[in-house]
């Protein structure tokens, strides 16, 4: 274990904000965890589990330890007539390991092609895209409770996963590390693909029988048209939830409003597009300073350089004041704001 004093954290987030951690660690094994574990014992102090960085936003530098998940391997665990379970460790990168799912015929998360960050923070948030979930396709996960210093094997049940959310965002927020995941995949395909943009793609492609692999360029081609690259461009994805309103709630707006972008769901809300509500405040492509309004996805906040976090936190009060006065919807982050 090699605690680093100082380290600079531009590298290791997308959003490319400048800040120092106090201290630093990179941990490979199970075996450095539980070292990081005895130093944190012996030296308390605030520590971050960090993976990609490509759902936080650090406003400062980092008082404490920031402990970056580096496990790696990936695994087929078991199967049956319809299912391949594989497990892949934390530190996997999460593109890399659709990728392998998808050359081996494995489907299920072909939707979620491109997605930065690594395997460990997929759950965390539950990550999504074109009609899928993380958690359609989730078994379980291993987590290493660092007040106890044991594994736990926690099932879908356990995780109370929710739309951008699970209980790693609650009760279990900083109370250890994910140390691998398994996911159920499916031998025979089944395909979402009706998603608007995911769908046009295909159309585009002139693709007469979808495939597992086809899915995943589509979803490449689409992604890469429409978000910001964060190599080029500093962001971290979605800066904002999609808010969901009651039926009663959804159809005044939409009085008001014709329209108005939203998704029905299955209990009966509506969720609104929140990057329509905010393009309609007009910032859609604004800047200010080095902080500005994606140009082409208005929900995307980016760092044209040298944004501070705390730039980019008060343009995103500005849109949701706008929001509110104008929509009186509240906009909820969805970054993880440090
Ligand atoms: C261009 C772009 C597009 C994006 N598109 C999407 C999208 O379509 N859908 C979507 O859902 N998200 C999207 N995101 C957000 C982001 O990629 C995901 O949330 C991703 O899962 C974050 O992974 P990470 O490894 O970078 O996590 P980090 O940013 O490193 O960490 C995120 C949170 O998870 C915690 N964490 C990380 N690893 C562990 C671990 N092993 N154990 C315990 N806690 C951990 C951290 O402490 C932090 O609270 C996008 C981001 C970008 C930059």
């Amino acid at each position: 274990m090699n605690i680093i004093n100082y380290r600079n954290l531009k590298p290791y987030n997308t959003f490319g904000i400048n800040v120092d951690a106090k201290r630093f660690v990179e941990v490979a094994s199970l075996a450095e965890i539980q070292e990081v574990r005895e130093y944190l014992r012996l030296h308390p102090q605030n520590f971050l589990v960090l993976g990609g960085g490509s759902n936080v936003l650090f406003t400062k530098d980092f008082d404490g330890l920031v402990i970056r998940i580096n496990l790696s391997g990936i695994e087929i665990t078991g199967e049956d007539k319809y299912h391949v379970y594989i497990k892949a460790a934390a530190g996997e990168e999460w593109d890399g390991f659709v990728e392998y799912c998808t050359d081996f015929g494995f489907a299920g998360i072909e939707n979620l092609s491109l997605i930065p960050g690594c395997v460990g923070a997929s759950p965390i948030q539950n990550i999504g895209a074109y009609g899928v979930e993380m958690k359609d396709h989730f078994h379980s996960l291993e987590y290493f409770d660092l007040s106890e210093g044991t594994v736990r094997t926690m099932l879908r049940g356990n995780c109370r996963f929710g739309y951008r959310d699970s209980i790693f965002k609650h009760e279990l927020k900083a109370g250890g590390i994910i140390l691998s995941v398994t996911f159920r995949l499916d031998k025979l395909p089944v395909f979402r693909t009706n998603y608007g943009a995911l769908k046009d793609e295909l159309d585009r492609m002139g693709i007469s029988g979808v495939t597992i692999q086809k899915t995943r360029e589509a979803v490449i081609a689409v992604r890469h048209s429409k978000l910001p690259d964060p190599a080029v461009v500093g962001n971290a994805g979605s800066f904002f939830k999609n808010p969901a309103v009651s039926k009663e709630r959804h159809d005044q707006l939409k009085s008001l409003f014709p329209q108005l972008v939203s998704f029905p769901q299955p209990d009966d809300t509506y969720k609104l597009a929140a990057g329509w509500l905010i393009e309609q405040c007009g910032w859609k492509g604004r800047r200010i300073g080095d902080a500005g309004v994606h140009e082409k996805q208005a929900l995307v906040l980016v760092n044209y350089g040298n944004a501070k976090g705390a730039e980019i936190t008060d343009l995103a009060r500005q849109i949701q004041i706008s929001v509110k006065e104008k929509f009186s919807v509240d906009l909820e982050k969805e970054v993880n704001i440090l």
